[in-house]
């Protein structure tokens, strides 16, 4: 099967095309004039193109249904050229705001939300990707692409920027070296432009592969998925805590490097009965302590035959007051996307 001329950095692109400004003619057409074929690309000579096109793709995902919500968010599934296939969605953050003359206040603000595997390995209980179990990780361009698509698609400018979660499908951290890949390749002026800052990683918690991220220094956000502040629910509930208990996890955490304007987040799905009480919430206040987080509550998103149920409001508004109230900083999670099962944590895909 033919690569997709997205895995490569401008680097590597160098090396292929010749001489070497052609990789940055060829990272412009691609990322900022979003040439949908090689054919288009007006300065890049004959040759070039051909070779390009007898060895490579330009784009390897393709559009197979598109589902927007009530509250403005899209969830794409894609086909990859394997025939798997996956899902990414497009949040809104902000509104666009304009002022009684027309003018413009602020532009609206994105985040999308993308996958790193086809599938998981993790086998979370609550989880509705890990039901249909490993299929395989995704290339650094089936990741760019992604959101190269989701922006072309919906018209976003190349110099909007945009924020990206890796929150889809799949554990990114079990993909490491094909995310950090995307993540330079992402970040490159060059191309798409997003910043180490404006992209976060969320993970289940791979205390190793934490501390090897932090190592690589590459100035990401990191998203911790907690959910349980103690082991022996945590065990039942994401079975990686067996091999990364919730001490590694926050031992890995302290040794992250975190630019001191920013804190690490913790994702907390909070489950009707299983971890909605007060006892939960102190016992969280302790196991945070000296760490700047901020704490994410998501409301557990049934979908039909889950085994846990949504917390009720009352209990959620508690929660996070007893969190306020003891210095810890703490939101809830809106729910984007209910009405089509796009909140993060909730996309499936079928086989191919
Ligand atoms: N594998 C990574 C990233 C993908 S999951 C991780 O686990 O962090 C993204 C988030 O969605 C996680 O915090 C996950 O716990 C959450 N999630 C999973 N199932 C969910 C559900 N049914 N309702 C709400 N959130 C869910
Ligand atoms: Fe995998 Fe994350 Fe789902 Fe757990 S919650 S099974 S780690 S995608």
């Amino acid at each position: 099967m033919k690569k997709s001329v997205l895995d490569f950095t401008k680097d590597e692109l160098s090396q292929i095309v010749k001489p070497s400004f052609r990789a940055k003619q060829l990272y412009h057409w691609i990322y900022q004039k979003y040439a949908n074929s090689f054919e288009e690309m007006k300065n890049i000579p004959k040759d070039i193109k051909e070779q390009l096109s007898d060895n490579y793709i330009l784009n390897p995902l393709e559009i197979v249904k598109i589902e927007e919500s009530s509250d403005g968010s899209k969830k794409y599934l894609f086909r990859l050229t394997d025939g798997f296939t996956i899902e990414s969605v497009l949040l809104p953050m902000k509104k666009e705001k304009v002022d009684e003359d027309g003018k413009i206040i602020h532009l609206s603000k994105y985040s999308i939300c993308v996958s790193s595997q086809v599938g998981c390995k993790i086998g979370c209980a609550f989880c509705l990707t890990a039901k249909e179990g490993f299929k395989r990780d995704l290339t650094p361009g089936e990741i760019i692409a992604q959101v190269l698509e989701i922006k072309k698609d919906n018209d976003i400018a190349q110099n909007r920027r945009v924020n990206i979660v890796y929150m889809g499908m799949g554990e990114p951290l079990d993909n490491i070296n094909n995310l950090a890949k995307a993540i330079e390749i992402f970040k490159d002026p060059e191309g798409l432009a997003i910043g180490a800052r404006r992209q976060t990683i969320s993970t289940s918690g791979l205390s190793a592969q934490i501390e090897k991220l932090g190592k690589m220094n590459l100035g990401v956000l990191l998203a911790i998925s907690l959910h349980a502040v103690d082991d022996e629910l945590r065990e039942k509930l994401m079975p990686i805590n067996r091999a990364y208990n919730i001490e590694s996890v926050i031992n890995a955490v302290r040794s992250f490097p975190i630019d001191a304007r920013k804190r690490v987040m913790f994702e907390y799905l909070v489950m009707k009965g299983l971890n909605d009480d007060i006892k939960s919430a102190k016992k969280l206040v302790k196991l945070l302590s000296g760490i700047r987080a901020k704490v994410n509550l998501i409301y557990f998103n049934p979908y039909p035959n889950s085994p846990f149920q949504r917390p009720s409001q009352k209990d959620m508004f508690e929660f996070k007051e007893y969190l306020n109230n003891h210095s810890v900083l703490c939101t809830i999670r809106q729910s984007k996307g209910l009405d089509i099962s796009a909140a993060c944590g909730q996309l499936y895909s079928s086989q191919p």
